[in-house]
């Protein structure tokens, strides 16, 4: 029963990405949110989320047919979600945050917005370093952020690093988006960490004056832009791939298939990686509604279909990453605690101004 729910809520998110027409636009408008119940009661859960993948509809809808209890969706930026939670205080109705980056989960535990949760299941299903260690947040996928490349201009024996992309022979070749973005923010904090302030700074002035163009649009546009032939590279996340290679449209098919995927920093410090991850509100109304619900995405069925619908890497070890990111192969990833993406959040940004990263 469950099963056949899960195959026909996967064709569905599908027929979405078709839809959806992949526009690589990831603001969402705000306009678009829908309201909480004005009066909240049993059987219902609040979420502010900034994830914006249209595939998590079908995780809501999963948990609301296994529990009866209704998932009301208010999507936006995190820093303004964040925002609203300190404005409304006690008052608020959001029972969750869930973010798209490490870095704002650690920004809401800062600002005492969150609460520690208990649950074995939780405990159990995500591993100790996808976790805040007062248990205020889990994180739910991961994802990393590679080196994408045109297959007809770039031999993958000639990529090696993120250090790399600053060399000389990549002039006017290098795509990636804004330094306002989160994932970028988090990029740069992880090498000041790894690296020092002083070789972080470098390689963010290397990158600009290597740009192809001004940063403009989202991961996806990085990716088009690759292929229309405005630069040779991208930096983008992985389930961005991985959305056009499993497109229903043949045409965003083609785009990913022009494109290769290159994990850096192998040989070095590794891939950097960012997680989504959730956590309940310090005054959430529906707490026991908001940790089952967190219990549920924990789960295989729900990580099945991060994995299968976004191709984010589940967080529960116990889950298959999809088919596709299987091929890319195994990667080593970053060794640096996920509370260091905000803890340097605001230093990465002051640095990306300095260099002049718009
Ligand atoms: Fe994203």
């Amino acid at each position: 029963m469950k099963k056949s729910f899960l195959k026909k809520g996967i064709m569905v998110m599908t027929t979405a990405f078709m839809l959806a027409a992949c526009s690589g636009n990831e603001t969402q408008n705000a306009n678009e949110t829908s309201k909480p119940a004005e009066k909240p009661e049993t059987g219902e859960v609040n979420l502010y989320t900034g994830r914006h993948y249209d595939t998590d509809d079908q995780l809501y809808k999963a948990f609301t047919e296994e529990t009866g209890i209704k998932v009301n969706v208010i999507k936006g930026e995190e820093d303004e979600l964040i925002e609203r939670l300190s404005r409304e205080g006690d008052a608020t109705e959001g029972d969750l945050f869930f973010a798209a980056d490490a870095g704002r989960l650690h920004w809401a535990k800062e600002k005492d917005l969150l609460q520690s949760v208990e649950s074995e299941t939780l405990d159990q299903n995500i591993p100790e370093n996808l976790r805040d260690k007062d248990n205020q947040w889990y994180a739910m996928t991961k994802r990393a952020r590679v080196i994408v490349y045109a297959k007809d201009r770039v031999n993958p024996e000639q990529l090696s690093t993120y250090e790399d992309l600053t060399d000389e022979k990549w002039k006017g070749k290098v795509l990636i988006r804004s330094s306002e973005n989160v994932y970028n923010q988090s990029l740069l904090a992880s090498f000041m960490e790894l690296n020092g302030e002083e070789a972080a700074k470098e390689w963010a002035e290397g990158i600009v004056a290597n740009m192809a163009r001004d940063p403009k649009g989202g991961d996806t546009d990085q990716l088009k832009a690759v292929v229309a032939g405005e630069g040779d590279l991208a930096v983008m996340n992985t389930y961005y791939v991985g959305r056009l290679a499993n497109s229903t449209n043949p045409e965003e098919v083609k785009l990913a298939e022009q494109v290769g995927v290159f994990f850096p920093n192998q040989d070095t410090n590794g891939t950097h990686v960012n997680i989504s991850g959730i956590g309940v509100t310090k005054h959430a109304k529906n707490k026991e509604n908001a940790v089952k619900f967190m219990e549920f995405l924990s789960s295989e069925e729900a990580q099945k279909l991060f994995a299968e619908g976004n191709n984010e890497y589940p967080a529960n070890p116990d889950v298959e990453s999809s088919e596709l990111l299987k091929s890319w192969g195994e990667f080593k990833a970053q060794d640096i605690h996920l509370n260091i993406l905000g803890e340097r959040n605001a230093d990465a940004v002051k640095l990306f101004n300095e260099v002049g990263w718009k």
